[in-house]
């Protein structure tokens, strides 16, 4: 028995990968290709792209947003779990990275699913209530309108994922910086928000969820 989440080590993040990874062959491309990347940091892990794909099913989404795409490894990830004719509105601001993951989005077949918008305001509120899904991973001052932003497009029942919560530790500190200080605003919300249903998970930087109430 245990009363807290475990540390994982090198050795057993490894034991971890080896016994549960599913990678679809451009996903390991395009972790590969992103490797070298000057921000390859900002990549989500491969067990964590595992774990959204698997809530994506679990919840039936067919309709799902993502804040954030840097190099496209989660939009490939999500737009492999949904159906044929699901549909991925995916947001940046950077040309530059999301040109790198365009290629695997075509070779892995999925790329008609993905809908890439090169706009800081893609989050209109004309289709409120018409998504499952959301993922935010982009300018962390910005977190919290693309939260209320995304809560308001859901559905009943849908799902937010947000990443970096627990930002390599820092939300547990006094905070300086802007970027900090915006997550530990936005976990104080999520833990008060009578909107939704919350867990916040140690899987990679952290990641909330929040169930649309
Ligand atoms: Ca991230």
């Amino acid at each position: 028995m245990s009363d807290r989440s475990l540390n994982l080590d090198d050795t057993l993040y490894q034991y971890l990968l080896d016994h549960s990874l599913r990678e679809h062959p451009e996903q390991s491309a395009l972790r590969e290709a992103t490797r070298t990347h000057p921000r390859a940091q900002m990549q989500i892990s491969p067990e964590q792209g595992q774990f959204m794909a698997l809530l994506v099913k679990l919840i039936g989404a067919r309709r799902c947003i993502e804040v954030g795409v840097f190099t496209g490894y989660s939009a490939l990830s999500v737009a492999l779990a949904l159906p044929e004719d699901g549909y991925l509105l995916a947001c940046d601001i950077s040309d530059e990275y999301t040109t790198i993951g365009r290629p695997f989005w075509q070779r892995a077949g999925v790329a008609h699913k993905i809908d890439l918008r090169l706009a800081s305001a893609c989050l209109g509120a004309g289709e409120a209530g018409r998504y499952d899904f959301a993922f935010i991973d982009a300018d962390k001052t910005g977190y919290d309108d693309y939260y209320e932003r995304c809560l308001r497009l859901l559905r009943t029942g849908g799902l937010i994922a947000i990443d970096n919560v627990l930002w390599s530790g820092a939300v547990a500190r006094p905070a300086a910086d802007a970027d900090t200080r915006a997550l530990q605003a936005l976990n104080d919300k999520l833990h008060r928000d009578q909107r939704i249903d919350l867990s916040m998970l140690p899987l990679g930087d952290g990641l909330s969820l929040a169930r649309k109430r």
